[in-house]
């Protein structure tokens, strides 16, 4: 099976240490055929991901691991935004300019605030609500190829989604969901809470209704911010697609979705 880390970050990003090629070198002894990295990257003063990425820079050392692992690893070049449906227009702009492979949409605040802290001054249910509400925004809105770690919430609640925070929240998962449907946005499986939680982002039934309603565009990723962390729940995303009926997932290139089907093994 061709195997694909679509979501990493390196020191280009205000939370991690690691040098891009470190990234690269990890990503060939997981087994990787190709990356994209989807540095932070926010035009939102009031958020911490702010000012952080030099851009000229990210560039330069991405063209140096492409050269360097050329024939050995497919090397692409993303960006993660946070909110990006608060500043659509200002985005569209900018990544229109300059090219980037894949443009990757999260909630990582509600209200300017982080979720770690809406979580323990709103208690669970009602930090659900809230972060689903924005998310349901930035579907609706933002200029996004992949919608990144759709039930986040969780990790700052610290427990793995259950049938019951489905339900609770079902009637804005389902509308999430037909939205990026119809607007062509790809739902992300995201493996960096299989270690704390046991589980990935989404959970599978928010997968299987993403399948129910007619999704197919599927990205795997890692988020790992360390060498250590590339490729993990790769396996596992695999698994749970192909249980849920989808024959393959997709990589970005020039923010162009490119199928991988699972059969090749
Ligand atoms: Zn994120
Ligand atoms: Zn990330």
């Amino acid at each position: 099976m061709y195997r694909a880390d679509s979501h990493l970050h390196s020191l280009h990003s205000f939370d991690s240490t690691a040098p891009m090629e470190a990234q690269c070198e990890a990503a060939c002894a997981a087994g990787m055929e190709e990356i994209c990295f989807t540095e932070h990257f926010s035009v939102n003063p009031l958020v911490p991901t702010y000012g952080y990425l030099d851009r000229a820079r990210y560039d330069a050392d991405y063209a140096t691991c492409r050269g360097a692992f050329a024939g050995r690893l497919r090397v692409y070049k993303g960006i993660e935004l946070c909110e990006p449906h608060r500043y659509a227009e200002r985005y569209r702009e900018l990544f229109a300019r300059g090219p980037v492979d894949a443009v990757v949409g999260s909630v990582h605040n509600v209200d300017n605030g982080k979720l770690r802290a809406l979580v323990r001054d709103e208690g669970p249910d009602r930090a659900c609500e809230r972060y689903f509400s924005e998310l349901r925004d930035m579907a609706l809105r933002a200029e996004i190829d992949v919608a990144a770690h759709f039930d986040l919430v969780k990790r700052y609640i610290g427990a793995p989604f259950t049938e019951r925070e489905v339900e609770h929240n079902l009637r804005v998962i389902g509308e999430i969901l037909q939205i990026l449907v119809e607007r062509g946005i790809a739902l992300e499986l995201n493996g960096s809470t299989l270690g704390s939680l046991g589980q990935l982002m989404p959970c599978e039934e928010i997968v299987w209704l993403y399948a129910q309603k007619g999704g197919r565009l599927l990205t795997f990723g890692s988020d790992a911010h360390s060498p250590e962390k590339l490729g993990q729940g790769f396996a596992e995303a695999a698994a749970l697609a192909k249980s849920c009926g989808f024959p393959g997932f997709y990589t970005y290139r020039a923010r162009r979705p490119v199928f991988h089907p699972f059969e090749d093994e």
